[in-house]
């Protein structure tokens, strides 16, 4: 399933197709068996926000801190996922606001396996040149964020200024806070200094509820890592909250808000944010989208016994 998801995107990669032409149909002779892009839009007021995928990435239940295996398959069954093979998403999200093209994470690249690094080719057939992204902004410094910000000549959204909180920029950048870290979070450390200097000439750092774009506002998610940020959307009466990391494993963690994954750099601080989040945008019902919804990534949560239950958003028929 990985390797067909990797095969049916990677050919848009190098062949440089036009904007807006149908890669595809185009790309393939004979039968097409893999995905087409994965690229959906939704609406919100006048903003269009565009879902990107990147891939996907298995997370079994010994990534999962508080959770044995059979909690972990009981939950997979009960929402029918196959607990051997199920894949997160790995999802960017664009926002055209008209004014700006904003893109919030850029994908794993190459830094975590070949079934992700497909934002590439599905930028180019959402028709968005990385040239003309405006500002890059980073939900947080891990490698299946930011990876995709940077290509073999530095920067992979040259014009565009780089933005990310305060508190995340300065956690990655102090060495101090990773002694005696295993060699994993090591290279996240890396990877996270090398993006903060490549962007270091238009780098924008921003604290607490900040306007980072009209109609678009931080809000501090902390726990996941310290600077954690979600981003909400809004135009006239209509919100989206993209929730980045609230939620990695959806069959587990919306039913279990409390089990959290072992790359949380706080996980009881992750577990409470969750649990607040969560609350609110039922009780608000609060549009989410997230980096590791399944594809594409937006959805709204009601209550559900002592949890949770997601719905995935229906198709925008507006666009
Ligand atoms: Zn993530």
């Amino acid at each position: 399933m990985h390797r067909r998801h990797f095969l049916a995107t990677a050919p848009l990669a190098g062949l440089g197709m036009a904007a807006g032409s149908l890669p595809v149909l185009a790309a393939s002779h004979g039968a097409t068996t893999g995905q087409v892009p994965a690229v959906q839009r939704f609406s919100v007021g006048d903003i269009i926000v565009t879902c990107l995928g990147d891939g996907g990435l298995h997370i079994g239940p010994d990534a999962l801190i508080g959770i044995d295996a059979s909690g972990y398959d009981t939950l997979m069954a009960e929402q029918f996922h196959d607990p051997e093979t199920f894949t997160a998403a790995v999802n960017a999200f664009a926002i055209q606001t008209g004014d700006e093209t904003i893109l919030i994470d850029a994908g794993a690249a190459g830094a975590m396996g070949d079934t992700l690094g497909q934002l590439g080719g599905n930028l180019e057939a959402a028709g968005i040149d990385p040239a003309s992204v405006t500002k890059l902004i980073a939900t947080h410094l891990h490698p299946d964020h930011v990876a995709g910000m940077l290509n073999e000549s530095g920067p992979a959204f040259p014009q565009a200024e780089f933005m990310v909180s305060e508190t995340e920029r300065a956690f990655w950048s102090d060495e101090a806070n990773f002694s005696g870290q295993p060699q994993m979070v090591l290279d996240f450390m890396k990877l996270a200094q090398n993006v903060l200097s490549a962007y270091s000439d238009n780098l924008t750092t921003f604290e607490g509820e900040a306007s980072v774009a009209s109609g678009v506002t931080a809000l501090p998610l902390p726990g996941h890592t310290p600077g954690h940020t979600g981003f909400m959307v809004s135009s006239g009466d209509a919100q989206l909250l993209i929730w980045a990391d609230i939620v990695h494993v959806t069959p587990v963690q919306f039913a279990r808000p409390d089990v959290a994954i072992g790359f949380d750099v706080d996980p009881d601080q992750a577990v409470a944010t969750r649990q607040q989040i969560l609350d609110r945008v039922a009780t608000d019902r609060l549009r989410v989208a997230g980096s590791h919804i399944g594809f594409p990534g937006v959805a709204n949560v009601a209550r559900e016994g002592e949890g949770y239950r997601m719905v995935a958003a229906p198709w925008d028929y507006s666009l």
